[in-house]
């Protein structure tokens, strides 16, 4: 059976990493006490990270979504449904005046309270616990699909929206055409999904990055694609900056790129091996840690950026046209688009061979800095 890219439906891919479904299921329970393997396809003994040849997106083979008891089960962690997303603010900022707007995936309905008043907010939710609280907070929201609501109330609202909610579904095409389709001509689509072009695809053993949590990982190339392939127009793609709370282990990530970049090791969805386990114990010396910050910073093309990109595009006036993808039309977060990258590193391939002469200065410093300031590193266990 050929694989077809879940957005742009193209049949040219390539195997950026693979993780066993065991060390898969070990991961969640480990870090979460969770048990996924009921959520991931049990015929699978693998599950791979492929990336589309023609719109970059880079999708989990097989695709294996969660169920409502793995989300009720991730509830119980405070931090899953945050009130506050600093998307929210930039979000909100778009729109003004009477709007309506149709919130889909909106867990509490947390996004109506950073709408400036006089708009009329409708969400949508499958989370009978969270649709509860948003009605007891007097808001109208209701469970039903984005494709059932398209259905009823077509070419509806001004605003069609939604929060970290793409990367969840099976069909982000037909998802977001019923978003489109929920849109009045000339509405406007917002959407926010966590950040591939970002550190994020530098992170081991993401767990909620990967099946049954997330499906797909979005570059800026992807997201254009998508915005073009459905006929709309992109008004505004916006990375936030690293958030404060997030700023510890942007750090890390950076700290631990820099020596794995400098010893040749690619970013791997999940890396038992030594050779990565040492890199890590250099990476948190305390001695070293400012330094390889900045050295992760100097060479990570997408450095400073936070968790989540988010974006604006406009539905035509007239009715929904197809238009083929326009490679011109990247911006200048696209910088990295057409070169040769590292799976996963987001790095050129160029770039490589320059750094691993970063392994010697590395081992340089460590003896300098061991030798210089040895009660330095007693505090760092
Ligand atoms: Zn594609």
């Amino acid at each position: 059976m050929t694989l077809r890219c879940p957005s742009c439906h193209g049949a040219q891919q390539r195997t950026l990493d693979s993780i066993s479904r065991q060390a898969l299921l070990n991961g969640y329970e480990r870090s979460f006490q969770i048990d996924v393997g009921p959520h991931v396809s049990a015929e699978a003994t693998t599950i791979d990270l492929l990336e589309c040849a023609d719109c970059s997106l880079r999708w989990y083979s097989p695709l294996s979504t969660g169920g409502p008891d793995f989300y009720e089960a991730l509830q119980k962690y405070d931090w899953y449904y945050q009130g506050e997303k600093p998307e929210y603010k930039h979000a909100a900022s778009m729109i003004a005046g009477a709007a309506s707007v149709l919130d889909v995936g909106c867990g509490r309905g947390a996004f109506a309270s950073f709408l400036s008043g006089g708009q009329h907010y409708r969400g949508l939710e499958f989370n009978q616990v969270a649709v509860r609280k948003a009605k007891a907070e007097g808001l109208d929201v209701i469970v039903r699909s984005i494709e059932a609501e398209a259905e009823i109330n077509p070419a509806a609202y001004d605003v069609v929206c939604h929060f970290q909610v793409l990367e969840h579904v099976e069909d982000p095409l037909g998802f977001m055409a019923a978003c489109t389709r929920a849109l009045k001509p000339g509405g406007t689509l917002m959407v926010t999904v966590p950040a591939e072009d970002s550190y994020l695809a530098l992170v081991p053993n993401g767990w909620l990055n990967m099946p049954p949590h997330h499906l797909t990982r979005w570059t800026d190339k992807a997201i254009h694609h998508l915005v073009r392939k459905l006929g709309l127009t992109m008004m505004d793609i916006w990375h936030e900056p690293v958030a404060d709370f997030h700023m510890a282990s942007y750090r890390q990530v950076m700290s631990g790129f820099a020596v794995r970049d400098s010893l040749g090791i690619k970013a791997r969805l999940q890396d038992p091996s030594l050779a990565n386990r040492i890199a890590n114990r250099i990476a948190r010396m305390p001695a070293l840690n400012g330094w390889l910050v900045k050295r992760g910073e100097s060479h990570f093309g997408f450095s400073g950026r936070g968790n989540s990109v988010c974006f604006a595009a406009r539905k035509r006036p007239s009715s929904l046209q197809i238009h083929p993808i326009d490679a011109s039309h990247s911006t200048a977060s696209t910088t990295l688009a057409g070169q040769d990258v590292i799976a996963g590193s987001g790095v050129p391939v160029e770039g490589q061979s320059r750094l691993r002469s970063g392994l010697r200065d590395i081992a340089r410093l460590v003896v300098l800095r061991l030798c210089a300031s040895g009660a330095g590193t007693s505090k760092g266990r």
